[in-house]
């Protein structure tokens, strides 16, 4: 038995027996790792208001691996940076569950998945400094969103063509298929997908930005063109995994 201590966010928590429940977290070093809260049902009061989301905590489990799967038990749960504004606006709590729900589906269970983690960590923190100003939680979203598949290997190709290689030139609207993860060129049939210069140059950026930070703050995007990436997210998942309701 192994104990090990993560940084992490709540994804989940659903009731396990009586008086447990079983929370689900999204680490960066040790990717998704789900634990029961011995107790949980009644009261989660010896955490301290670490068990919700949103926030992130220093979790301490107790590794029971090999005992009957993957489930740990939760030992210790403190609150390490707390996003207390992102609950006090709906669009932007929305945003952020939708995000987590994301994560949840995408990030294995025991990989370290650091680029995920900075993204995720990255967004809820802009979220929650955002509030109050006018920047939109949905166009954090969608940069997130972008990103997001990117760090966890479902990167869409927007730089050259999946058939044959050929770049597409920056700054040209392109055809885009998600099943085939980017690009495709008109030689090779193109697709029924088509991506204007705004859309293709706001999802480059996102890739391409060194942080999260920065991800945010080169990029000011329309509500047209959030919504665009958004959907764009949402088929490349439907495509690569089954997501969780
Ligand atoms: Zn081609």
């Amino acid at each position: 038995m192994t104990i090990f201590d993560a940084d992490a966010l709540l994804v989940r928590s659903v009731p396990y027996g009586e008086s447990d429940l079983v929370a689900t977290f999204v680490t960066a070093e040790e990717g998704k790792v789900a634990a029961i809260v011995r107790g949980g049902r009644k009261s989660t009061k010896r955490f301290g208001g670490a068990l919700e989301p949103l926030h992130t905590v220093r979790v301490r489990i107790d590794d029971k691996r090999g005992r009957g799967g993957d489930l740990g038990v939760l030992r210790e749960a403190q609150l390490v940076k707390i996003r207390g504004r992102v609950a006090t606006d709906l669009d932007a709590l929305d945003c952020a569950g939708t995000a987590l729900r994301w994560a949840r589906s995408l990030i294995p269970a025991r990989t370290a998945e650091e680029l995920a983690w900075a993204t995720l960590t990255g967004f809820l923190d802009a979220l929650d400094e955002g509030i109050g100003t006018e920047i939109s939680p949905r166009m954090l979203l969608a940069v997130t969103a972008i990103r997001l598949l990117g760090d966890v290997g479902y990167g869409l190709e927007l730089e050259r063509c999946v058939g044959c290689q050929k770049p597409c030139p920056e700054g040209r609207a392109a055809y885009l298929d998600v099943r085939r993860g980017g690009l495709v060129c008109t030689a090779c049939g193109g697709a029924r997908r088509r991506i204007d210069t705004e859309v293709r140059k706001a999802a480059l950026l996102a890739q391409r930005a060194s942080s999260m930070p920065d991800a945010f703050h080169e990029l000011v995007i329309s509500e047209r063109t959030a919504k665009v990436l958004l959907e764009l997210v949402h088929e490349t998942l439907a495509a690569h995994v089954d997501l969780e309701p």
